[in-house]
Formats: C-alpha cells, sequence, structure tokens
C-alpha cells in the first residue's frame, strides 16, 4: 500500500520556474508546497526599492521576451491577479557613439531602415522567420523533440547554428546591423565566436518582431506575485523564510523539485541520488558570474539618439568589436 504523505509534491525556490512547476502540478489537483529562503517569492524576478526609498528596480529580470511568447504563461490567468503588461513603442535601442541608432520595431521593415546599407540584408534574413514563428516558437521554447516539422526547423537551425560573428558578417555589411546582432546574441552569455551564440540573437531578433518584448507594469515582482496569487487560489501552500539545507529541512512529500543551483541539490539531496546523475550534477559548468549597477536618477538619460528615449531596452555595447572583445574578457 502507498505511504500517505502530507505533501503530494515540495517544490524548493519560488524563481519563475519553480513557481511554474507548482502550478503545473497544483493544477492537476495535487496539493504542492513550495519552500522560498528568501523573504519574498520570485527569485530573480522580484523587485525591491534597491537605492532610494520610491524607487523600484528589479533585482534580477526586467524585460520578459519568453513571457510573452510563452504557451504556458499565455495559458494561465495572470492578469486576474494583477499582472498587466506594458508594450514599449521601440522594443530596443542599440546607440552608437556618432549619435544614431539601430532600432527593434515591431515592423521589420521599419527596423531595417535603421540599420543603413544593411536593409535589405535585414528583411533577408529576418522577414522569413518572422513569417513562420508560430510554427517555430513550440520547438524553440519546448522540450527536446524529434519536430513534426523538421524542414521548418532546418531551415531555422541552417543560420541559428552558427556563431553570431559567423552569421552576421556573412550576412551584414555595416557597422549598425553587426553591432545591433552582437548585442542580441551577447544575451547567450556565450563569446561571439561560438556555437551557438547566432541562435540566440536571432530568437530574441524574432521575438521582439513577433510579439515585442513586454514590460510588466509595477516591475518582475508584478510576475512572481501573479504566479504566487494564482498558485494560492488552486490551493497551493507558499512558506518564505524557509532554507533548505538538508534533506531534513524537507516536509514529507511524495516528490520533491529543486529550483536551485546543481551545486544545492547534490549538498540536500546526495545520499539519495543514483550515481549517474550525481556525476552529471558535479560536472556541471556554471556560466560567469553577474555584475549589475542600479540607479536612482533625478531625470531621464540624455541620449544622443532621440529614440532611445522610446526603448523599453538599451543595448549599450558599441560595436561588434567593441561587444565581441567585452564578451571574451567575462
Ligand atoms: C541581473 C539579472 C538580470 C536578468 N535580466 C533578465 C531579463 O531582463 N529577462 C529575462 O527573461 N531574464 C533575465 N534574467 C534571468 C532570470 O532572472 C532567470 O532566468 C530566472 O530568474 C530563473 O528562474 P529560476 O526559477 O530558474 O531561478 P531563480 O529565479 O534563481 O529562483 C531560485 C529560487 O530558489 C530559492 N532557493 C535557492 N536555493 C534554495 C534553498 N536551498 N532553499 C530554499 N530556497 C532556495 C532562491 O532564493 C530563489 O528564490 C536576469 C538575471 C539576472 C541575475
Amino acid at each position: 500500500m502507498e505511504r500517505s504523505c502530507e505533501y503530494d509534491a515540495a517544490v524548493v525556490g519560488s524563481g519563475p520556474n519553480g513557481l511554474a512547476a507548482a502550478i503545473t502540478l497544483a493544477e492537476r489537483g495535487l496539493k504542492v508546497v513550495i519552500l522560498e529562503s528568501a523573504e519574498a517569492a520570485g527569485g530573480g524576478a522580484r523587485t525591491a526599492e534597491l537605492t532610494l526609498p520610491g524607487f523600484h528596480h528589479d533585482v534580477g529580470s526586467a524585460i520578459h521576451p519568453m513571457a510573452a511568447v510563452s504557451t504556458f504563461f499565455s495559458s494561465l490567468p495572470l492578469s486576474r491577479f494583477g499582472l498587466e503588461w506594458i508594450k514599449p513603442p521601440v522594443q530596443m535601442a542599440h546607440p552608437f557613439d556618432d549619435g544614431s541608432a539601430a532600432l527593434l520595431k515591431t515592423s521589420v521593415k521599419e527596423s531595417s531602415l535603421t540599420l543603413a546599407s544593411d536593409t535589405e540584408a535585414y528583411i533577408k534574413l529576418i522577414q522569413p522567420l518572422v513569417g513562420r514563428f508560430d510554427g517555430l516558437k513550440k520547438y524553440l521554447l519546448g522540450t527536446m523533440r524529434l519536430p513534426e516539422n523538421p524542414l521548418l526547423l532546418a531551415s531555422f537551425g541552417l543560420k541559428a547554428l552558427r556563431s553570431a560573428e559567423n552569421l552576421s558578417m556573412s550576412s551584414f555589411k555595416g557597422a549598425l546591423a553587426r553591432g545591433f546582432f552582437a548585442g542580441l546574441a551577447a544575451h547567450s552569455i556565450l563569446p561571439l565566436n561560438k556555437i551557438p551564440s547566432a541562435a540566440f540573437g536571432l530568437v530574441l531578433c524574432i521575438t521582439g518582431h513577433a510579439a515585442g518584448w513586454p514590460i510588466p507594469a509595477g516591475g518582475a515582482g508584478s510576475i512572481s506575485s501573479a504566479l504566487s496569487g494564482y498558485f494560492a487560489s488552486l490551493g497551493g501552500t507558499l512558506v518564505t523564510g524557509h532554507k533548505v539545507d538538508s534533506f531534513t529541512d524537507l516536509p514529507d512529500a511524495r516528490a520533491m523539485f529543486f529550483d536551485t543551483a546543481p551545486g544545492q541539490l547534490l549538498r540536500i539531496y546526495d545520499h539519495r541520488l543514483p550515481a549517474g546523475y550525481k556525476k552529471s550534477l558535479q560536472n556541471f559548468r556554471y556560466g560567469p558570474g553577474v555584475f549589475k549597477i542600479d540607479w536612482a536618477l533625478s531625470g531621464p538619460i540624455p541620449w544622443k539618439a532621440e529614440d532611445c528615449h522610446s526603448a523599453g531596452t538599451v543595448h549599450v555595447g558599441g560595436t561588434f568589436a567593441e561587444i565581441a572583445e567585452a564578451e571574451l574578457s567575462a
């Protein structure tokens, strides 16, 4: 006979992934508890007064292109729990020292017109992917599986499974388009001469055209509070200020989910993990650390390029060579 437990599932960590896992389980009628070490839920998706009183800063994430296209997110009634998306008129601006700026706008044509000599090249590279984005997105955001439409995926793969340097240098001639693409591809946190840094640039670019790069009103914390609110409405329990350091800190639950770093899972659950899985956790290669500055500003930033004032995101990286050098030294 199956042992009865207090919970069907316990989730350690209430970042967006922990909350998503907990909601998925609770929506199926399971009794779920989330244990979070911080005093507030949300992990990298929190908003706090980090500088001066009244200045609300995002602790981690600020712009959410993937939430805009996620099938999971759009299946949730998050507006009922206070989540409201703001779509900026310009998704992203990439200014240069001479006062010019390349722009990511909803229209591929309008964006291309900010790329000087690469107008046609940009349309040729990006438009076919934007046109097929609905078909592509389940492969880009979903789990790895055999594609039902291999030709569609292959058409993306031919462009994407390259380094940003290779794609950018072979597709574009001018400094504006090359710098613009480098800024997008740098989100890969890979050196720009490494495969598949081009894929990150392309996905962010086509997402900007197809669905925008929305900002949650009130900051990223609004996403987490809407997810937490919905989870509570499903009967879920969220315990904050509860750090799980060892197996003994876990509740009585039939299944455990960890929204933590691999090293933490090893420390907490070490003796229960199969040897092969333990080895893969031990061999996990962490990415570079993050450095972030929050400023409390007395007024708008005096950008030389006027369009930066309408942009939700400004990539301050300069030319392709400057961004590539910065990524290499990270
Ligand atoms: C500076 C910065 C800027 C970013 N900007 C963006 C952006 O603009 N757009 C975007 O989409 N993404 C951005 N990201 C990435 C985004 O924040 C992460 O991808 C996302 O937060 C990952 O979610 P997660 O649930 O996997 O983990 P996390 O958000 O890290 O959540 C993990 C949670 O687990 C808790 N936890 C860990 N260990 C334990 C334990 N032992 N016991 C109890 N609780 C524990 C932590 O306190 C945390 O709340 C940014 C990240 C950073 C750092």
